[in-house]
């Protein structure tokens, strides 16, 4: 990027007018909670401007298809993607996806290393689900602000004030709802504001396909129209005044409170509150720290990280998407930046957006900003790319497997493609790799987060390195860090066995939370620390 002399300083100043009009966020729900409804029904109200590395429909891309497609179908828009930028006021919103269902993987925890806050969505009915609660783990470790909807209060569900205590006890989150239900869930009628005491009546339309019309009444008309579910509400605000569930903006960015909302995103009821308190409330990007814990000023020259590479499953048409998130500077496209991991340039002529069908080329993006690098063969996850200033970001944080198999060479003739090829997943983040001493080099075990990961890792083994795999499952569920002192014992315990990461991480496997709580009661002095999202 070459700027004329004397312009650095109000190019800088663009560049924090852009990165403080960003929100950056990512929804984590459990699946059917309404997420995908949800972020349709955020299109519908803002604009939709932008998608980063959206899907192009090919066969076999199975295990990148998120539901998105179909409203992508339904709308006659592209918004299958990565990431959907939508302008909201003055403030350009970037949702980044989390896949889930049957593409539950590591990415999915990944996703949440790129945004600057959470949205958690949780179900009226069911309250907090088992992929919530996984996702908001990593939400924490992480101390990203966590805004709180409840949806389908249209529908017969829990009660207001126990699903606060739930929200409390399950994540250490004091609630603070900034909207108060009328009405039971089932009956929704609208939200008391506690913000202003005013009611917002809710209105339905025909399938919710337009934005529903809020009528805002103040709270004497709110009595006469509502009777005693007003009087409900507004008593049981006041039980929550007292209790001191109030909205206090530090807290809630010091991830200790979360604002609550009350919704029916298939009514689009609530979703335009949303929108209001991420543009009101959410932070924007700040300086990101780099691998020496010092913050990465926003107006430095282009850097940005690698949270997720995509390879395309279809062995014709072998490219591969590098999407990054833009962390201080202006990214061009044209622009050639070094990959700080390896010290090579890496140009981005072909920096592009790949929208439903098509593709679109992407100019410009400001920090908070997620790009989609095509023919990215040289990046991995965690990669920083810089331009002019050199800086590294601290690699992505590894995350908790769940579900372990011995990979094998189907023809041992092959064994030079099979590592070759057992590196390259390795470094790309496609799968863990894992070796046991007691199954040696040839038997790497593969540790993934989600099962899908195997299929990604089996097909591109035989596809892209010619060497065919079997794997075979192994029982271990959970694991946790370790040390030398404690693997001889941990290794001759029943139900566990020590492997170690290609970093040198030594990690006990445990078949279940039984077989490791014996262990734990019955020696307490060995070392056995929770990885990030593990149960
Ligand atoms: P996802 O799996 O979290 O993406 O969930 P979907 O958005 O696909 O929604 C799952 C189901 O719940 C669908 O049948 C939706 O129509 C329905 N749904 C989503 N939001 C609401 C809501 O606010 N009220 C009701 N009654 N149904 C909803």
């Amino acid at each position: 990027m070459s700027a004329p002399a004397g312009s650095t300083t109000s190019a800088g100043r663009v560049v924090v007018g852009e990165a403080v009009r960003r929100r950056t966020f990512a929804v984590i729900s459990h699946p059917d909670a309404g997420k995908s409804t949800l972020t349709e029904a955020l299109a519908l109200h803002a604009r939709v401007i932008g998608q980063a590395g959206a899907v192009h429909g090919k066969a076999g891309r199975r295990s990148t298809v998120s539901d998105w497609m179909d409203m992508e179908k339904a709308r006659g828009i592209s918004i299958t993607s990565a990431a959907l930028q939508f302008a909201y006021r003055d403030a350009v919103v970037n949702l980044l996806d989390t896949p889930g269902h049957a593409d539950f993987s590591e990415d999915t925890y990944r996703v949440l290393t790129a945004v600057d806050a959470a949205v958690m969505l949780i179900d009226a009915a069911k309250g907090l689900e088992a992929q919530t609660m996984k996702l908001f783990a990593v939400c924490k470790h992480r101390g990203i602000p966590v805004i709180t909807v409840v949806n389908k209060w249209d529908r017969p569900g829990k009660a207001a004030l126990e699903l606060m205590d739930e929200v409390a006890e399950r994540t250490g989150l004091t609630p603070t709802p900034l909207t108060w239900p009328v009405g039971l869930a089932g009956d929704f009628r609208g939200v008391l504001d506690r913000r202003d005491g005013s009611y917002r009546h809710f209105t339905r339309t025909a399938g919710g396909a337009t934005v529903a019309p809020e009528e805002v009444f103040p709270a004497e008309a709110a009595a006469a129209r509502e009777g005693d579910a007003w009087v409900q509400a507004t008593e049981e605000s006041e039980l929550l005044t007292e209790t001191g569930a109030e909205h206090d903006q530090e807290l809630f960015l010091a991830g200790a409170t979360t604002p609550v909302l009350f919704a029916s995103a298939v009514s689009n009821f609530g979703v335009g509150q949303l929108l209001d308190v991420l543009v009101d409330l959410a932070p924007a990007p700040t300086a990101r720290p780099d691998d020496q814990g010092s913050p990465h000023p926003l107006d430095a020259p282009f850097s940005a990280f690698v949270f997720k590479v995509q390879a395309g499953m279809d062995t014709g048409h072998r490219d591969r998407l590098a999407y990054i998130r833009v962390c201080s500077g202006v990214f061009e496209r044209g622009m050639v930046v070094t990959n700080a991991s390896t010290g090579r340039p890496f140009a981005t002529k072909y920096a592009q957006q790949v929208f439903g069908r098509e593709r679109e080329t992407i100019e410009t993006a400001y920090p908070g900003d997620v790009v989609g690098l095509v023919n990215a063969a040289a990046l991995g996850v965690g990669d920083t790319l810089y331009a002019d200033q050199p800086v590294t970001y601290p690699p992505v944080t590894t995350f908790a497997p769940e579900h372990f198999a011995i990979a094998r060479a189907a023809d041992t003739s092959k064994y030079k493609q099979f590592r070759k090829g057992i590196d390259t997943l390795a470094g790309e983040g496609v799968v863990q790799v894992l070796v046991s001493d007691r199954r040696g080099d040839g038997a790497p075990v593969f540790a993934v987060v989600g099962p899908m990961q195997f299929e990604v890792a089996s097909h591109r083994m035989e596809h892209e390195f010619g060497a065919r795999i079997s794997l075979e499952p192994l029982p271990y569920r959970l694991a946790r860090i370790t040390d030398a002192a404690s693997a001889g014992e941990l290794s001759s315990a029943r139900g566990a066995e020590v492997m170690r990461r290609p970093d040198g991480e030594l990690l006990a496997l445990f078949t279940d939370k039984w077989s490791l709580g014996v262990l734990v009661q019955n020696k307490p002095h060995l070392t056995l620390i929770p990885m990030v999202a593990a149960d």
